[in-house]
């Protein structure tokens, strides 16, 4: 009897150390190599902070591609999360080849915190610290955790985002790389892009030559080899029924494209390329009286809005810098000087 219980409890406290002692990867990377599903809460320390990152790891009974769904790098983006969470519950692991690895929320303090744009835990923008730093802030190790234990095992990387609580985004689109990377992963990642589905793709025009320049989630993986597009659906701080369906029959194309499930998809009709994103930044602190909403065709010219002080006095009237689509706009009145007010764009059909 007392040789059970002291074996137990060894066996307990092997168990516990055990747990506490696995590096992160090895966690991941394991639910990655054992079919079935895996719901893991993976613990982030910085010094007087902590956090866990909710993944479920899908991994079907064939070997296949390892593709990583990134959600929650902003944590008031809440279609993105929705989409996510319903995709982990619903893929099966017997349908697929393969794993998907689904982050749902990445930015668990600003997602508790109601919090747009960066994290209450050390006011920064988890979407501008990449590649992160193993020995920085809580959002910093966030980043890294994802870049040194997650990407590393990815063949795709889907960085799933909307318009902020604060932003109304209309239509959805998806975003490649086009002039970063290496011709291979700039072509996988295009191929991404329009498989998602979304009727919009914006081709990124930024370059980079160094990897520390990739301070964005995207841009990360791109940086790494590995293929990588940005989708943004959905936004203010709502999440949508109809933008939730959208991203999770996203998930379901990607994975039909790469060969992780039988599913095939009609490409939609028409797809069209989103270039020459005009933005108009607000040159002081203020309130902000929207007069458009995202989706609208506007003129050269016309009036889109007008910030305001504090008393309602007009400050600046926000006019549109060239005909196009109204891609995306602050919806909420508090604005900071050099805030990004809105961005038009022009749109070109894809033969
Ligand atoms: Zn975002």
């Amino acid at each position: 009897m007392r040789s059970i219980r002291c074996t137990l409890v060894f066996s307990l406290l092997a168990l516990i150390s055990s747990s506490i002692l696995a590096a992160p990867a090895a966690t991941v990377k394991s639910a990655m190599l054992e079919p079935g599903k895996h719901h893991l809460s993976i613990l982030i320390k910085a010094p007087n902070q902590s956090t866990n990152i909710p993944i479920t790891v899908v991994t079907g009974l064939m070997p296949g591609p390892k593709l990583l769904v990134l959600a929650g790098i902003h944590g008031a983006e809440y279609s993105p999360i929705r989409a996510s969470q319903q995709f982990g519950i619903e893929l099966d692991p017997e349908k697929i080849k393969g794993s998907v690895v689904i982050v749902h929320i990445a930015n668990l303090p600003a997602f508790r915190g109601r919090s747009i744009y960066t994290s209450p835990a050390d006011g920064l923008n988890l979407n501008r610290v990449f590649p992160g730093n193993a020995s920085g802030s809580l959002s910093q190790r966030i980043a890294f955790f994802l870049t040194n234990d997650i990407y590393p095992l990815m063949d795709a990387v889907l960085d799933v985002h909307s318009g902020d609580g604060n932003e109304d985004l209309e239509p959805a689109w998806t975003g490649y790389y086009a002039k970063a990377g290496s011709a291979e992963v700039v072509e996988q990642s295009k191929a991404l892009a329009f498989a998602f589905g979304f009727k919009h793709v914006v081709p990124f025009e930024w370059e980079f030559s160094q990897r520390e320049e990739a301070i964005w989630a995207g841009s990360a993986a791109v940086a790494m080899g590995i293929p990588a597009i940005d989708v943004e659906c959905g936004g203010m701080g709502v999440p949508e029924a109809e933008a939730i369906d959208a991203i999770v029959m996203g998930f379901r194309r990607t994975l039909g494209h790469l060969g992780m499930t039988n599913e095939t998809f009609r490409a939609p009709n028409t797809q069209k390329i989103i270039y020459d994103r005009k933005s108009v930044k607000s040159p002081n602190d203020g309130s902000w009286i929207s007069l458009k909403k995202a989706g609208d065709l506007v003129k050269s010219g016309e009036l889109l809005g007008v910030l305001t002080d504090w008393h309602g006095r007009t400050l600046f009237e926000a006019r549109s810098p060239k005909d196009g689509l109204l891609l995306l706009r602050l919806s909420a009145p508090p604005v900071h000087k050099g805030e990004t007010l809105f961005i038009v764009a022009s749109t070109q059909s894809v033969d």
